[in-house]
């Protein structure tokens, strides 16, 4: 092939890698597509790892190259095969965070390659050299190595929450927060002056990225409960910026184009969570989310009002029933009983009863994680309703079902202002003539408050691991 086609060559490569990209994300938008944009995304990235490792024509030895491939795949496999299904939002923010930090060593080895190159001659004899900095490469420098470590620090403090590791129960916050957020971003913002003022200055770049990891750690600690997947989808927009900018330090159209589409795809989630959580855009990016109110002790939520139910009792229910709801949560994932629910919604179904379910945006851990399960046991997508659908459709439905769900249903959203969640759009259950909700016991959800709607005269709890409830249920229902 003649040199003068290649680099045309490797840049439609690049083309092809970025509409594929986009295609993927669009099958993202839905489950029965989801699939498929998965596969198209990762065809995408080895078009454009391929076309990179061919591109850069200096690589005279692949052997580290294969070796960091193949250690990546066998831990990429392993991480893929072993997660439980519940851990899932965990490895999506140490992903994130793996990003970040990939960002920051690449800008950092970058710098050093640049430094190299504007202090020695070719001989590498000091003086003499004949390269010139670079603002462009200097600046994606600066923005590589504050979003990254701001993102790496950050998505390690989210997956040590998320996975509840004791050292991040409690939600650190200092006095002044966010006054000293706002000083540490102005820290990092002059150190990235100073390094494109003199880009050869090493202990500037370092320092950058010493005070973005302080930043990354100070703004996420102070978070906790319902407020978590605002901060993972920011998160891992992040990364996307951190990865674009990447791409402008080692002019790469590719890592650009990939992104910016993530950068856009997190922000673009960012804002659908913070509406379904009911928090502002600009709160987020300022860090100021509320760490959350004083709950209401349990005991007297619930003292003497809770009425429990048996597996036999719900049967008789749904037996004159016309109407029914369920609304899988975060307990669903744990006790595994999608198939079943899904059983459930079969006998029903036989027994002439309307079934759908609710979908709370963020039930369960992620984004999704409800209509995953689901489609796993095979519930046909047209039977999940999201929440704007249905609630208005609650008062006209006789049995509704909550199945592990705790924090989406719980009425002090729309009722108590100084609680944790308030605010946030809840399915409206209570509202149903009658709910059963399945749960071990009358512990609180995510967002560690009492839930009224326990206690609530149309509510009987039906204590229980959900797997099991389920089964009983269904055998009660087929004995009727
Ligand atoms: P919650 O976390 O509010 O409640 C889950 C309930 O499931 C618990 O009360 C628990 O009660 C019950 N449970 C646990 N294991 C079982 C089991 N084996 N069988 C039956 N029940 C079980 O879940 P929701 O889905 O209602 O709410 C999600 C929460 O997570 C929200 O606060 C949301 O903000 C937050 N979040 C969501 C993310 C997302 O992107 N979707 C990401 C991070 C956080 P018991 O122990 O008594 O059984």
């Amino acid at each position: 092939m003649s040199a003068e086609y290649y680099p045309h060559l490797i840049n439609l490569a690049y083309v092809v890698a970025g509409i594929l990209f986009i295609l993927g994300l669009k099958g993202l938008t839905h489950p029965r597509t989801a699939v498929g944009g998965n596969l198209l995304g990762a065809l995408a990235m080895l078009l454009a790892i391929v076309a990179t490792l061919l591109k850069t024509k200096i690589i005279e030895d692949y052997t580290w190259i294969l070796i960091g491939t193949g250690i990546g795949t066998v831990i990429g496999v392993l991480f893929a095969t072993r997660i439980a299904m519940t851990a899932m939002p965990q490895l999506v923010a140490l992903f994130n965070g793996f990003g970040g930090g990939a960002s920051v060593l690449v800008a950092g080895a970058e710098l050093v390659k640049n430094i190299r190159a504007l202090t020695l001659d070719s001989n590498g004899a000091e003086a003499a050299a004949t390269a010139t900095p670079n603002v462009v490469a200097d600046v994606a420098i600066v923005a590589s190595g504050l979003i990254g470590a701001v993102t790496f620090w950050g998505s390690l403090v989210a997956m040590g929450k998320l996975q509840e590791l004791k050292m991040f129960k409690k939600n650190i916050s200092l006095p002044g927060q966010q006054v000293f957020n706002a000083l540490l971003a102005l820290a990092a913002l002059a150190l990235g002056v100073w390094l494109v003022s003199d880009p050869t200055n090493m202990t500037a770049y370092w320092g950058l990225v010493a005070v973005a990891s302080v930043l990354g750690l100070t703004l996420v600690l102070p978070i906790g409960g319902a407020d978590m997947p605002v901060v993972i989808a920011l998160l891992n927009s992040y990364s996307g910026l951190a990865a674009a900018s990447t791409g402008f330090v080692i002019d790469n159209n590719v890592l650009i184009i990939a992104g910016s589409l993530v950068g856009a795809s997190g922000l673009i989630l960012t804002q659908i969570m913070c509406k379904a959580m009911n928090r502002s855009l600009t709160n987020v990016l300022f860090g100021v989310l509320e760490p959350g109110g004083a709950a209401a002790d349990a005991d007297e939520v619930y003292a003497g009002r809770v009425k429990s139910t048996s597996a036999d009792e719900v049967a008789m229910l749904y037996e004159s029933a016309q109407r029914a709801v369920i609304v899988p949560g975060y307990g669903l994932a744990v006790a595994q009983a999608q198939h079943a629910v899904r059983d459930l919604m079969d006998v029903l179904e036989s027994r002439g009863v309307e079934v759908e379910f609710a979908i709370h945006p963020v039930a369960g851990r992620m984004p999704g994680h409800m209509n995953v399960l689901l489609a796993e046991a095979e519930v046909p997508y047209e039977k999940l309703r999201e929440m704007d659908e249905i609630n208005s459709t609650f008062p006209q439905t006789d049995v509704t079902l909550v199945i592990g769900a705790n924090d989406v249903v719980n009425p002090v959203a729309r009722t108590d202002p100084s609680s944790p969640i308030a605010g946030m759009p809840i399915l409206d259950v209570d509202k149903s003539r009658t709910v059963v909700v399945v749960k071990r016991s009358l512990s609180p959800g995510f967002a560690g408050i009492p839930n009224p709607l326990f206690a609530a005269d149309n509510c009987l709890m039906y204590f229980g691991d959900g797997k099991q409830a389920m089964l009983d249920l269904v055998g009660a229902l087929k004995e009727l």
